[in-house]
C-alpha cells in the first residue's frame, strides 16, 4: 500500500490509472445493479454522482510559523432516505474522485444494513504521519469551520476513516459545538466514550469483518480453528481483525503495514505484534526480514483480508491469490477486473460494502444513543451488530444465488434499492 502512495506521489499526481479509477468503477457497479433491478436511466443519472460536493482550502499555522494551505472535500451522495453519513480521511492520496466514490459506497452500506442514512465522505490531502499533534488539531478544526454549513446531526454526520481517530473526532465535535453555541454530540460519531461515544465503536468495523468472515467460512466446511488468515494492513481495522481472530482461535499467518509484511505458515504471535505497533499501525519496522505487501497477498491461506487501501488486488495478481475467500475490510481493495478473475476461479468475495459496514452500523447506534441520552453496554452493542451482520451476509448470499450474480453485484442491488425507492416516493424520479 505505501509503495502505491509513494509511486503516485513521486509521479506528482493523485490520479490512478483508468482501470483503478474508483469513481468510474463504482458508477459501473451502480449502473449494473439498477439495470438488473429494472430501474429507468433517470434513477442512474441521479445516483451516479453525489448530489452535493464541497471543496475547501484550509489555512493551517504550522509549528515553524509558516502557514500551509490544505485542500479538503466533503461529498454527500444522496439524502432521499435521511441525513448523509460517512467518515473523514486524512491521507496524501485523497482525491475528489476517491471521496465521491467513497460517499457512494457509504450509501450502499447504509442501504444493505437498512440504516436511515444516505452516504457521505470527507477527505483532506495531508500526511498526518509528518504532522505534530497541534498541527493535526488545527487542521481538524479548520476543516469543520470550512464545511460547517452543510454538516450537522440532522444533515450530514461525519466519523473516523483512514488516519483519523477519536481524538480528531473530539476536536471536530468541540469546534462544531462552539460554532453552533450548543453541545451537539450527534454531529459526529466515533467520539471518545466520555464525549458520548459508543461502547464497541472502535472495534466495530473489525468485529463486523470477523463475523462476516465466520459466516462466509461456513461454505468451506472447515472448523474456524483450522482456518489460516492473512490480514493486509495493521491500522485500526487490520490490527483489530487480527486481534479478534486470534481470540476466536483462528490462525493469523500473515500481516503487513506500510513498510512491509510478515508471513509464517505456523501462525504469528499476534499479541506480541499488537504490543509493538505504533499509533499508525507500524510494526514490521521491528523485524529485519520482511516481504512486500504484494508478495503477502499471494501467500497460501484460506482467507485473505485486505484491510489497507484501494486497488490492492488487481488483474496483475488476482490469478495468484491462493485464498478461497476474500473478505474486504478496506474500501475498494479489489479492482473490477480482479473481481472477475476471482469470481471465475470460484473465490468467494465478501465485498467491502458488506464486510466493513460494522463501523457505520455502530456509528448509527452511537447517533441513536446521543439523541436519546441513553447509553448501551458493550454487550448490547455487539449483540445488535452481530444480528445485523449475520442477517445482511445471509441476505446478500441469498440475493446472489437468486439472481445468479456475483456477491458484489448482489450487494449493490440490495444497497441501492432503498434510494431508488425513496426517490420515487418523494417524486424526484
Ligand atoms: N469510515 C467508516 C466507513 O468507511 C465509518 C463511517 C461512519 O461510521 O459513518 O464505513
Amino acid at each position: 500500500m505505501a509503495m502505491n502512495v509513494g509511486k503516485r506521489l513521486a509521479a506528482g499526481a493523485n490520479t490512478p490509472p483508468a482501470s483503478e479509477n474508483v469513481l468510474t468503477n463504482t458508477q459501473s457497479a451502480i449502473q449494473a445493479a439498477l439495470s438488473r433491478l429494472g430501474y429507468p436511466d433517470t434513477v442512474y443519472e441521479l445516483l451516479k454522482e453525489p448530489m452535493r460536493v464541497l471543496t475547501v482550502r484550509i489555512p493551517v499555522r504550522m509549528d515553524d510559523g509558516r502557514t500551509e494551505v490544505f485542500t479538503g472535500f466533503r461529498a454527500q451522495h444522496n439524502d432521499s432516505v435521511g441525513p448523509t453519513k460517512g467518515g473523514i480521511r486524512f491521507h496524501p492520496q485523497v482525491s475528489l474522485d476517491e471521496v465521491k466514490a467513497l460517499s457512494i459506497w457509504m450509501s450502499i452500506k447504509c442501504g444493505i444494513f437498512g440504516l436511515p442514512y444516505g452516504g457521505a465522505k470527507g477527505g483532506i490531502i495531508c500526511d498526518p504521519r509528518t504532522m505534530s499533534v497541534g498541527e493535526q488539531e488545527r487542521l481538524a478544526r479548520g476543516y469543520v469551520r470550512a464545511v460547517s454549513q452543510i454538516v450537522g446531526p440532522t444533515k450530514d454526520i461525519p466519523a473516523p476513516d483512514v488516519y483519523t481517530n477519536p481524538q480528531i473526532m473530539a476536536w471536530m465535535y468541540d469546534e462544531y459545538s462552539r460554532i453552533r453555541e450548543y453541545d451537539s454530540p450527534g454531529f459526529i460519531t466515533g467520539k471518545p466514550l466520555v464525549l458520548g461515544g459508543s461502547q464497541g465503536r472502535e472495534k466495530a468495523t473489525a468485529l463486523g469483518v470477523c463475523i462476516a468472515m465466520r459466516e462466509a467460512a461456513q461454505t468451506l466446511e472447515k472448523p474456524l480453528q483450522d482456518l489460516t488468515v492473512i490480514v493486509q494492513g495493521f491500522g485500526n481495522v487490520g490490527s483489530n481483525v487480527a486481534a479478534i481472530l486470534h481470540d476466536m482461535g483462528v490462525r493469523v499467518v500473515g500481516i503487513s503495514d506500510a513498510n512491509g509484511a510478515l508471513y509464517d505458515p505456523s501462525g504469528l504471535n499476534i499479541p506480541d505484534l499488537l504490543d509493538k505497533r505504533d499509533s499508525f499501525g507500524m510494526v514490521t519496522t521491528h523485524f529485519s526480514h520482511v516481504m512486500s505487501n504484494d508478495e503477502l497477498l499471494v501467500q497460501p491461506c484460506d482467507v485473505l483480508v485486505p484491510a489497507a487501501l484501494e486497488n490492492q488486488i488487481t488483474e496483475h495478481n488476482a490469478a495468484e491469490v491462493q485464498a478461497s475467500i476474500v473478505v474486504e475490510a478496506a474500501n475498494g481493495p479489489t479492482t473490477p477486473a480482479a473481481d472477475e478473475i476471482l469470481n471465475e476461479r470460484g473465490v468467494l468475495v465478501v465485498p467491502d460494502v458488506l464486510a466493513n459496514a460494522g463501523g457505520v452500523t455502530v456509528s448509527y447506534f452511537e447517533w441513536v444513543q446521543n439523541s436519546q441520552g441513553w447509553y448501551w453496554t458493550e454487550a448490547e452493542v455487539n449483540q445488535r451488530l452481530e444480528q445485523m451482520m449475520v442477517q445482511s451476509v445471509q441476505n446478500i448470499l441469498k440475493t446472489a444465488r437468486r439472481y445468479q450474480v456475483s456477491t458484489r453485484l448482489a450487494a449493490y442491488m440490495v444497497g441501492i434499492k432503498p434510494f431508488a425507492e425513496a426517490m420515487r416516493w418523494r417524486g424526484w424520479v
